[in-house]
């Protein structure tokens, strides 16, 4: 009885007990679901959320840098009418913050450091802005741009006498639009070593006066190497400016993440730096240089370095397989078709693919080769297979092949298969099309640039620019993604149009895609409660716009932790 008696005592004040701090329990949880007072509320905007939970919304709510709520604007009032910040975004549309799977930053960043002479007409025009630049330049310094047109200037090239009168003290080698031609003045010819006695370089020109058989300062193709190889390697100052450059040009085409995908140890000194310094808008994901076997090692032994709060990542190495389709580098399994002679290059043979590999899954890194032609995506995919193989205990190793650009069918499956992400760029395809065919002929060219059979077969796919190879603007990506035509809508219906893309597709590998790429699907690349506050706010409705209009597309603000990194209304 006495027993039964305390028991029943015991049990009801356990209920009691129980009860009371379920009650605080729920309390907390209304009180954690309501956030009575966000840091911002976005209302009135078309969220494409990239959620398949909750595909549409037009208000999302704020705390430091994550979202906590996404719903209706109806809601969004009623919720949190004490939010600390909010922005009307009249109907806006607002996007996952766009990933770049694969870019060049310090490419895109010294093509910003040196002097755009790009649209200038005239000699006189170009020797003024040089004499400029000269002005606050040290002597000896070198002073570089690009862009002029030696195309409509190649009937009547510029001499060196007016660029080297206005700087004498210091070198100057400007570098045509296309790379055939570069201008160099008195100063850095000298420096090269190149008078009037010099020959001829194998497959390049240096122009002479037809008098005095001088130097003219126009050097073709190769010849351009003379001069350019004595131009000093980057400074860690340069350096980091450079990527200070590229990454504002980034978030004001709408980007809030890229993966660098070759990141030597300067890059990794100034990335740490400006990121240190607060001056890096943009989250890094960094393929360290496979090639550098130094910094391989050191890096093997040292570990990932994986950033807890998502601004610098570095957990992956970069190989490179074979060259390119358009020099004919890319290693295909049979001849090319214009050229019967040759199968192109294997640049990283299959064993070392392999056994980087195999020692990267065991230090927690992740490889990603570039690889275009069939036979090298092959030995790829084979070296990968054998080091996962032979590593089960890497659970989720996500090898990636960069481009994958020309596929032998039966390999297509192979992605899925080993859990291999495929990296692949939209408009290197749109750019290739007009000579692709020539290299491959009628049959291998249909499993090219293959978005959709690679897609279909279940691979993962990420999608990316490779600016500045490419045009980093994610628009003209995500159009040629889903055209398949070049920007003036050619050819009529798209090249191979069977492997287009849907844009919702697109986008996928431009967000969820390109998260899971680096491992932080669950950090980034959709709209949703938890996740961090990386926007891409833009110009018009991209789901309901046609697709050549998509190419006129602009970034209105761009989020990246919560943080407004890019403004059109303030940034200019
Ligand atoms: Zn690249």
């Amino acid at each position: 009885m006495n027993l039964t008696f305390r028991n029943s005592n015991w049990t009801s004040l356990a209920r009691a007990c129980a009860l009371f701090f379920l009650a605080l329990l729920l309390l907390g949880v209304s009180l954690s679901t309501q956030s009575p007072n966000p840091d911002l509320l976005l209302l009135n905007a078309h969220v494409v959320t990239m959620n398949d939970k909750q595909p549409s919304a037009e208000a999302i709510a704020v705390q430091g840098e994550r979202i906590i709520w996404v719903g209706t604007s109806g809601e969004a009032k009623r919720l949190y009418s004490k939010a600390a910040r909010t922005i009307d975004l009249h109907g806006a549309t607002v996007l996952p913050g766009i990933i770049d799977a694969h870019t060049h930053l310090i490419n895109l960043g010294e093509s910003l450091v040196r002097l755009n002479l790009k649209d200038i007409p005239s000699e006189n025009e170009i020797v003024e802005r040089v004499k400029q630049r000269a002005a606050s330049a040290a002597p000896g310094d070198w002073i570089l741009g690009w862009g002029w047109d030696e195309g409509k200037w190649a009937s009547n090239y510029p001499s060196n006498q007016a660029l080297s009168d206005a700087t004498p003290r210091n070198p100057v080698f400007l570098v045509g639009l296309h790379t055939f031609a570069a201008w160099a003045n008195q100063r850095a010819l000298k420096l090269a070593g190149i008078h009037k006695d010099t020959k001829d370089p194998e497959n390049g020109k240096i122009l002479r006066d037809e008098k005095t058989g001088e130097p003219t300062g126009i050097l073709l193709n190769r010849a351009q190497d003379l001069v350019s190889k004595h131009i000093p390697p980057m400074t860690l100052v340069q350096a980091k400016r450079a990527m200070q450059l590229a990454a504002r040009e980034c978030v004001r085409n709408g980007l809030t993440s890229v993966h660098e995908a070759k990141v030597t140890p300067l890059m990794v000194e100034a990335f740490h730096e400006l990121v240190r310094e607060g001056r890096m808008p943009l989250r890094v994901y960094g393929m360290l240089d496979g090639a550098d076997k130094n910094l391989v090692e050191e890096w093997l032994k040292r570990g990932p370095e994986i950033d807890p709060h998502h601004q610098l990542t570095i957990r992956s190495f970069k190989l490179f397989a074979d060259g390119a389709l358009g020099s004919r580098g890319a290693a295909l399994l049979a001849p090319y078709t214009d050229a019967p002679q040759t199968k192109g290059v294997m640049t990283t043979p299959e064993s070392e693919v392999y056994s980087l590999t195999r020692r990267s899954l065991q230090a927690g890194f992740q490889v990603c080769t570039h690889a275009i032609g069939d036979a090298a995506n092959r030995s790829v995919l084979d070296a990968y297979a054998q080091a996962e193989k032979e590593m089960p205990t890497s659970r989720d190793p996500r090898l990636r092949v960069e481009h994958a650009q020309v596929l032998a069918s039966e390999d297509i499956p192979r992605f899925a298969k080993l859990g291999v992400i495929a990296s692949m760029q939209p408009t290197h395809c749109t750019s290739d099309m007009a000579w692709a065919e020539k290299r491959l002929g009628p049959v291998r060219v249909k499993d090219a640039y293959a978005w959709r059979s690679v897609k279909d077969s279940g691979s993962h796919l990420s999608l990316s620019s490779d600016f500045p190879g490419e045009t980093l603007n994610p628009f003209y990506g995500i159009y040629a993604a889903i055209t398949r035509q070049d920007p003036q809508g050619n050819p009529p219906g798209g090249w191979y149009p069977e492997q287009k893309l849907t844009l919702e597709e697109a986008l996928r590998g431009y967000t969820v895609e390109a998260a899971y790429a680096e491992f932080q699907e669950s950090e980034k690349g959709s709209i949703e409660k938890g996740k961090l506050v990386d926007l891409t706010i833009i110009s018009k409705d991209i789901t309901k716009i046609p697709p050549s209009a998509i190419l006129s597309i602009r970034a209105l603000k761009t989020f990246v932790g919560g943080k407004i990194v890019y403004d059109a209304e303030t940034d200019h």
